[in-house]
């Protein structure tokens, strides 16, 4: 569907202009300071048609954060002459590029996909390094050059060729080489920010498995950036990725510790002493490590070692937790109902989901069928030509009924997905509260466990009523869809007739009359469909965010007591939250992150005077949006950070083949 156009792009009035300044510019290549125009100018030509295209999440929490995470690397990137801007574009689409001048986007597509924000630093430094070597810049004008030089077009064309060129920067296949290039810039880069580069290669793994699974939401992302075992492979042999090297691998773990994630720099430093036995710094980081977790016996034995090797004098014991261990108890028999009643809720909710979500994915699969049939005619009756000025407008509005046909299709079929995960979803917490709970805890944890239950099961009830809602909704936008389809698709077989009807003009309009009339109620046929679509999909949004505190809930009690704190300082040096007020927040550390989160999203909307009309669901739809992408790169590192914390508890306290099952939550001993 990418190929469908959306708008008429605002930028082709300023085709000719843009075409004088690159003519210019070009005709004296060695001036840089003539290249600075030029990249300017495409840089932000391209940016105005990529962002007349999709909607751009301007400000908000995630927006804020992959800022962030782009100009921690941006600093310790060669490139300081121009300023950088990164900006999410709304799209389901996994895919992040860049154009010249420091224009850098992921798409929420993406940020839902990464599995930490390693893995994302490391795609935005792999961007950042094409735009710091200036790839694009030169493809650019390679391509130019080639074109003119080989009279491929004349000069007319030319200008319309820089047009397109400039638009379309993004789609740009950048040679192996340059591709290489930014694989190891952009590794050094996070590794030089505190990110770790290896994440690069568990991306690119996962990209693999997904383009199996999903090949269509990757296709732009492939299209333009190699992948595959050479590329890991390659990554793999990078200097800054080597943990082999002792220095290496203290530097990651220094970074771990400073970004709160201590128990990834606990299996850190343990790499490093494994390495390097003697070196009395990473002895040093592992009791601040283990400090950090509020674990006081394993960090005295680290530092009383630091020491021994000689640590210097003036670094200071980090403060130990003092506190004795709560008194542990196992599950009441309520408790234990409670948590029954979750388990069966979630049960009964992932059987009822199951056939609306059959019924969904039927329809957005016809749907969708449709749409691919109607664009081919449509485009053989394009290639007819349009000899009147009437048949073009028909064409166009044609165009635009499609694409929101198509983009119906797209959301029935998303509101299929998005219920089969929340089914997904509501399972998977039950299963963590069912397997934690049923260990003996102390007092406070039982309590926040049973709540959790009680509230998940509460949750589950209200879902199936939403549940039903939505799949009417989901339905009868299908339904409507299908009308504006087959209506399009009649108007769209009389059009050759008209449009060849020469020499007979008044016969002609009469027939474009009415192509145009079916059209205009496809149209209004499609909006509706779009709108319902719409709605549908905010329901199952507002679900989402219930579902994010339920998971972010259930890790943090998947946590053991003692580390938590470190969790919350985490979490809230990731988000701004107030780490105290996670930890008690009301409700549990999940709905405080979502309460914290969504505020701040609230607090950066309407900017004054600015998109006054934008209505209100709009833009509830698009804080959640922003509140739901940014805990969910939380969730992901929280999920890392849990696999860490397996990793070194099962190395120390088991046989290492005990792997299955991840031990329970230890009390802090
Ligand atoms: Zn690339």
């Amino acid at each position: 569907m990418k190929a469908l156009s959306r708008h008429r792009p605002k930028w082709i009035s300023r085709r000719v202009a843009l075409a004088a300044v690159v003519l210019a510019a070009m005709a004296l290549p060695a001036q840089a300071s003539f290249e600075r125009g030029l990249e300017k100018t495409l840089g932000k030509q391209a940016r105005d048609a990529i962002e007349s295209q999709y909607d751009v999440v301007k400000k908000g929490p995630a927006a804020e954060y992959v800022e962030r995470i782009g100009k921690t690397l941006v600093e310790v990137s060669p490139r300081h002459d121009i300023e950088y801007t990164f900006k999410i574009l709304d799209t389901e689409q996994i895919n992040a590029f860049a154009l010249p001048w420091g224009y850098v986007y992921v798409t929420t597509g993406m940020l839902e996909f990464v599995d930490s924000s390693d893995q994302l630093a490391g795609v935005l430094g792999h961007e950042i390094a094409h735009v710091a070597q200036k790839h694009s810049l030169d493809a650019f004008k390679q391509q130019f050059w080639a074109s003119l030089l080989f009279g491929v077009i004349d000069a007319p064309a030319t200008l319309l060729t820089v047009g397109q060129v400039g638009t379309t920067l993004y789609l740009l296949r950048h040679s192996r080489k340059d591709e290489q290039e930014a694989d190891g810039l952009g590794a050094g880069y996070s590794y030089a920010a505190g990110y770790d580069p290896s994440q690069l290669s568990a991306f690119l793994r996962k990209l693999d498995e997904e383009h199996g699974r999903k090949p269509s939401t990757i296709e732009v992302y492939l299209s333009t950036h190699p992948t595959g075992e050479r590329r890991q492979q390659r990554l793999a042999e990078l200097p800054e990725v080597n943990r082999k090297n002792a220095d290496v691998a203290t530097h990651v773990a220094h970074a771990f510790l400073a970004r709160h994630l201590a128990n990834q720099a606990v299996v850190e430093y343990r790499r490093v002493i494994e390495l390097a036995p003697d070196r009395a710094e990473a002895h040093a980081g592992l009791a601040r490590a283990y400090a950090k977790l509020g674990e006081p016996e394993p960090a005295q034995q680290a530092w009383q070692r630091a020491e021994e090797l000689g640590l210097r004098d003036q670094e200071e014991l980090p403060d130990l937790p003092t506190a004795s261990a709560p008194p542990v108890v196992p599950p009441s028999a309520a408790e234990e109902q409670q948590v029954e009643q979750a388990r069966a809720a979630a049960e009964r909710w992932h059987s009822q989901v199951k056939e609306p979500v059959r019924e969904i994915g039927n329809r957005a699969k016809s749907l969708e069928n449709s749409v691919q049939g109607l664009a081919r005619r449509m485009s053989m009756t394009g290639a007819l030509g349009s000899p009147t000025l009437a048949g073009e407008r028909v064409m166009e509005k044609a165009q635009f009924t499609l694409y929101m046909i198509a983009e119906t299709s797209d959301r029935v079929a998303a509101v299929g997905e998005g219920l089969q995960a929340k089914g997904d979803g509501a399972a998977e917490v039950v299963q963590t509260i069912a397997r934690d709970s049923a260990a003996p805890a102390t007092t406070v944890d039982r309590a926040q466990w049973t709540a959790l239950s009680a509230e998940v099961a509460a949750g589950i009830a209200g879902a199936e009523t939403q549940a039903g809602g939505i799949r009417q909704q989901a339905l009868q936008a299908a339904d409507l869809a299908d009308k504006a389809a087959s209506q399009l698709s009649s108007a769209v077989s009389s059009l050759p007739s008209a449009m060849n009807v020469f020499g007979a003009i008044d016969r002609s309009f009469a027939f474009l009359g009415l192509a145009e009339g079916e059209v205009d109620e496809a149209l209004r046929n499609a909006h509706s469909a779009l709108e319902l679509s719409g709605k549908a999909m905010a329901a199952l949004r507002r679900w989402r965010a219930q579902e994010l505190s339920w998971r972010l809930s259930a890790a943090y009690l998947d946590t053991p007591p003692a580390h938590r704190r470190a969790l919350c300082s985490m979490a809230g040096a990731m988000t701004g939250a107030d780490p105290d007020a996670l930890a008690g927040a009301e409700g549990g550390f999940g709905a405080g992150l979502v309460h914290a989160v969504t505020a701040a999203a609230e607090s950066q909307e309407s900017p004054p005077g600015n998109e006054t009309s934008k209505p209100a669901e709009a833009r509830e739809a698009e804080q959640n949006r922003q509140a739901d992408l940014m805990l969910k790169l939380v969730l992901a590192d929280v999920r890392r950070e849990a696999e860490a914390r397996r990793q070194w508890q099962g190395s120390a306290a088991s046989p290492p083949a005990a792997v299955e099952k991840p031990a329970p939550a230890q009390e802090a001993n």
